[in-house]
């Protein structure tokens, strides 16, 4: 599976919300934020752009 964006990269993300595969570089942000997202808890993507790499627990 590749990214919807560049047919060239590898998928790493999978967004539920918009139903789309995307690589590192696109699912570092979400696509579509002013939308509301009822995964939005499950997010690998919120959660990437919300918390960073870097989780403390
Ligand atoms: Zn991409």
């Amino acid at each position: 599976m590749n990214c919807v964006n560049h047919e060239d990269r590898e998928a790493v993300l999978f967004c539920q919300k918009s139903k789309k595969w995307l690589c590192e570089e696109c699912g570092s942000h979400c696509l579509s934020p002013e939308l509301q997202c009822k995964f939005r808890l499950d997010c690998i993507i919120w959660l990437r752009e919300h918390e960073g790499p870097a989780k403390q627990s």
